[in-house]
């Protein structure tokens, strides 16, 4: 069974998530963190990530 609290933290009373999951794949598959982007290991899904100013 997934420790799935691993994945989300609360904080001020709401719920933060932790890591992003693949749009394609589902629920049950996470994006891999690099320092620019995010990226599905199953399908190879890409998300730039976009820096605030
Ligand atoms: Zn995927």
């Amino acid at each position: 069974m997934p420790r799935v609290s691993n994945y989300y933290k609360i904080e001020n009373g709401k719920l933060i998530r932790l890591k992003k999951t693949c749009p394609k794949c589902g629920d049950g598959y996470f994006l891999a963190e690099h320092e620019d982007r995010w990226s599905c290991g199953n399908c190879g899904y890409t998300e730039f990530k976009v820096k605030k100013k």
